[in-house]
């Protein structure tokens, strides 16, 4: 989207936010449910980007109704909330925010809502953060949930919100986080033997959006990036030691992501001479046939293998 789309798109949410403020509350929104589920409904469930919404349908099964606000393929570092996402969050039970800037528009998104009373659980609260982000100085950055590890307190705290919210469902929620706590740990130790493919001295990763730190920790990979969290682009000077950095240590591929212009990316594979990987998944599922955060995971490991264990070509 354009930036006049993103300006008529925040116009908008204004424009419903008065609207709803001129009606008076209930008129348009359903009031806050009170603690109670209508189960034929299942529990409401708003998300900002769709891998988030993936980990909770997994606790949550036939239990909740999720929505993520972000669409498959879109970038959610830049994205304005619509009409239809002020009427979601009007009708949910529970926001679920990945937090560090994930949700730049959170606290706007739920007064147009008329919802100053909906419970926010932020995933991402109490974890050892990397890097920086957009949440404020020194916040850290927001993409935890690429490295399995962290997908587990993830998960954690899902089932404690979800089973908080729906007391009944408690048990369910319960067994089915357990089975799926097994799943992410079986993908790590996935994970680690794959990256173990790569010859130790290709073990660098260079993308264009900075969503990967806690990822080339946890499996021991050098990491560079184009552009921050907050859409910072290099400095010229940056720019040149990257274009070196990647010459001198014959890392064989750069990596662009689905959502994300890759013109930047591109650019720089040509100037250092390098292969150019498109599509890596990071923010979005629904893309590449990965219709699952497990499946995101194994796509994204097999292209960065499969991407690293080449030799450079001159
Ligand atoms: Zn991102």
């Amino acid at each position: 989207m354009g930036r006049a789309g993103r300006r008529f798109s925040r116009l908008v949410v204004a424009l419903v936010s008065v609207f709803l403020a001129g009606c008076g509350a209930g008129l348009s929104a359903p009031g806050p449910s009170g603690g109670t589920v209508d189960h034929a409904a299942g529990v409401q469930v708003v998300t900002s980007i769709t891998p988030l919404a993936d980990l909770i349908r997994q606790v949550g099964g036939d239990r909740v109704n999720v929505t993520a606000l972000v669409p498959p393929g879109a970038d959610p570092h830049d994205y304005a909330p619509t009409p239809a996402d002020v009427r979601t969050v009007s009708g949910a039970r529970l926001f679920i925010a990945n937090g560090l800037g994930e949700e730049t528009y959170i606290q706007k998104l739920i007064r147009s809502g008329g919802r100053s009373d909906l419970e926010v659980v932020t995933l991402s609260d109490g974890l050892p953060v990397s890097g920086r982000g957009e949440g404020g100085e020194g916040a850290g950055n927001p993409h935890m949930w690429l490295a399995p590890t962290y997908a587990v307190h993830y998960v954690e705290k899902i089932r404690d919100a979800l089973s908080r919210v729906d007391p009944a469902g408690a048990q369910e929620y319960r067994t089915r986080a357990q089975a799926y706590i097994g799943q992410l740990r079986e993908l790590d130790g996935w994970i680690r033997s794959q990256i173990g493919q790569i010859p130790a001295d290709r073990r660098t990763m260079v993308v264009f959006h900075d969503a990967w730190p806690y990822f080339c920790k946890e499996y021991g990979l050098d990491y560079m990036y184009l552009v921050s969290s907050d859409q910072a682009e290099p400095s010229p000077q940056d720019y040149a030691n990257m274009v070196q950095t990647i010459r001198r240590r014959h890392v064989p591929a750069v990596f662009g992501e689905a959502g994300f212009n890759p013109k930047l990316v591109q650019r720089l594979a040509e100037d250092a001479g390098v292969r150019y990987v498109d599509g890596l998944l990071d923010d979005t599922v629904g893309a590449r046939g990965a219709a699952t955060y497990l499946e995101m995971m194994k796509f994204d490991v097999q292209t960065i293998v499969n991407a690293l264990k080449e030799r450079s070509t001159p």
